[in-house]
């Protein structure tokens, strides 16, 4: 949401309710909705407003394309979950089935994306790879590339709409909301939750969901928790309104482009990033080595993240539940865009398609993406009983996002989640396994 979105969501605080949902992104906004249509008592606690962090500044991808094979059977869930949001929402949701590519810069590139197409034919995905001669008829002006992996079913919806709304069909439902109320801690007994501790007083609820984007280390941290998340920068802007070109997303190892609904384009420099070193990232580095051994050329390292950011230096890592916590002193968390990136995605866009030539920019904005050392999420309960976890998307939240609200909402009943959810467990840093990165593409 862009910075100064006043809250929309006020409800009042009940004494108990069965479940509080901690952050609202579309983690969280997803799991309440669910959780509310079960018939649960839900309240949802945002530190700011709904989407005001990453879940509204992301692109708006939505793809199974490129994912972690453990992933995609609930990302299959999210894209149905999508398509009945968008029926019951209407146009609100942005959504459009325009397809997803990534670009190959040469044959090397054809030659890994090939290689994932097994992964797509075994969940029955349209993924397939074309040539450069089938992409240049797809994809006109541009000046050239090897060809593309492309999953035509893949779709794309408006962040900055979506999360609002489904919060808005979530409070229809019975979700109490309550925007500028940072949840600062849980209450315990036994090892167990009874309730939070929020800015506006406590609430008592035997079940918890931890779904606070790049706060989640913090938060599960000051209780004991160990949780490897960190977060790097990411840069976005959109153009003025441009000629339909291409009405799909695609990436290449240098610039993400996707048809906005506005008429404009949103642009990116692919998966280049900046990361601020800070404490976590000296206390978690062994885990996130095979990442950093795999590549760190999109990486700029930067000291000294500004202040009360979740890994600043001088983020407090402890307090207690009657002060206040990081979590209201930075009620948005609203990195600057990279300059330097915003020129570079202009000249790379005129490279890529001379005939169309530099874009306008018409707004720019960055989000702080977090992500685990595997690349994958964790969705589990913690260590403490009736304490849930959903965080660490690792860039690709969005689109999957509907599906993690749904499969926390089942194990957080104790139901079936209908997926295997062995690869998203809390304690997978802790218990000897390998670190498994996801794909590499
Ligand atoms: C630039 C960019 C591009 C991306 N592109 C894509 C894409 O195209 N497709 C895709 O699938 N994904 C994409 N992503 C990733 C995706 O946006 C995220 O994975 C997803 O939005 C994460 O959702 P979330 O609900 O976990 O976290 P968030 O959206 O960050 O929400 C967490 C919320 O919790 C709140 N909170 C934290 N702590 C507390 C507390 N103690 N009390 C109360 N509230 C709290 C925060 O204020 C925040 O609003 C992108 C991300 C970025 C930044």
């Amino acid at each position: 949401m862009p910075p100064g979105t006043p809250p929309q969501f006020r409800d009042s605080l009940p004494e108990a309710c069965d479940v509080v949902v901690i952050g609202g992104g579309i983690a969280g906004v997803s799991a309440a909705l669910y959780l509310a249509r079960d018939g649960l008592d839900v309240v949802l606690c945002e530190k700011g407003v709904i989407a005001g962090e990453q879940s509204s500044r992301n692109w708006g991808w939505i793809r199974a394309q490129g994912r972690d094979e453990a992933e995609i059977p609930i990302m299959l869930t999210a894209r149905a979950l999508w398509k009945s949001l968008a029926q019951e929402l209407g146009p609100e949701l942005g959504l459009t089935t325009c397809g997803v590519s990534y670009l190959a810069m040469d044959q090397a590139d054809l030659a890994r994306f090939e290689g994932w197409l097994p992964v797509a034919r075994r969940h029955g995905l349209d993924s397939r790879v074309i040539g450069g001669k089938a992409l240049a008829d797809l994809l006109p002006h541009q000046a050239g590339w090897a060809g593309a992996l492309v999953t035509p079913s893949d779709m794309r919806a408006e962040p900055v709409w979506a999360v609002p709304a489904m919060a808005r069909l979530a409070a229809a439902e019975g979700v109490r909301i309550r925007e500028n109320c940072a949840v600062r801690g849980l209450d315990l007994q036994a090892g167990s939750v009874t309730g939070v501790l929020t800015e506006d007083g406590p609430i008592r609820a035997p079940r918890v969901l931890l779904a606070g984007g790049a706060w989640s280390g913090l938060f599960a941290g000051n209780l004991g928790l160990s949780l490897p998340q960190l977060s790097a920068r990411a840069t976005v802007a959109a153009t003025a309104p441009m000629p339909d070109f291409w009405s799909g997303a695609a990436v290449d190892a240098n610039i993400a482009f996707r048809r906005r609904a506005d008429g404009g384009y949103t642009l990116a420099p692919g998966t280049a990033h900046d990361f601020w070193i800070g404490p976590a990232a000296f206390r978690h580095l062994r885990h996130y080595m095979p990442q950093l051994r795999r590549d760190l050329s999109q990486t700029r390292l930067q000291w000294h993240a500004p202040r009360g950011y979740p890994d600043g230096w001088r983020t407090p890592r402890r307090w207690a539940g009657d002060e206040p916590s990081p979590f209201e002193r930075m009620r948005l968390l609203n990195p600057d865009p990279n300059p330097a990136r915003l020129r570079k995605i202009q000249d790379d866009f005129a490279a890529a398609f001379p005939q169309i030539g530099r874009p306008a920019l018409r707004a720019a904005w960055a989000g702080m993406i977090d992500t685990m050392p595997d690349q994958v999420p964790v969705l589990d309960e913690t260590p403490i009983a009736g304490f849930f976890v959903a965080t660490g998307l690792s860039g690709h939240g969005f689109g999957i996002g509907p599906g993690v609200g749904h499969v926390m909402s089942r194990i957080m009943q104790g139901k079936d989640p209908g997926h295997d959810l062995t690869r998203f467990r809390f304690l997978r840093f802790q218990d000897g396994s390998p670190i498994r990165l996801g794909p590499d593409l």
